[in-house]
């Protein structure tokens, strides 16, 4: 089973930090909403963004 991140977006602010410590281009800004999204890139499950998160926008979900 793969897994990778999936954004809360009701909870995101767009702090930006999680693009900030993400190594492999997962998680990208929205330049228009200003959010952040998955862009469906391999994910390693490092989980950096998840303990960069500071309002707990971030969770784990199985990879498609
Ligand atoms: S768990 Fe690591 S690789 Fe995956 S989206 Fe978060 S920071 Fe990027
Ligand atoms: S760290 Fe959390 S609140 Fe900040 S942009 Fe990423 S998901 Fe949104």
């Amino acid at each position: 089973m793969s897994l990778t991140i999936e954004v809360i977006k009701e909870k995101c602010v767009g702090c930006g930090r999680c693009v900030r410590v993400c190594k492999t281009g997962t998680l990208k800004m929205d330049r228009t909403t200003g959010l952040v999204y998955n862009t469906g890139e391999a994910c390693d499950n490092c989980w950096d963004c998840i303990y960069a998160c500071p309002t707990k926008a971030l969770d784990i979900m199985e990879a498609e």
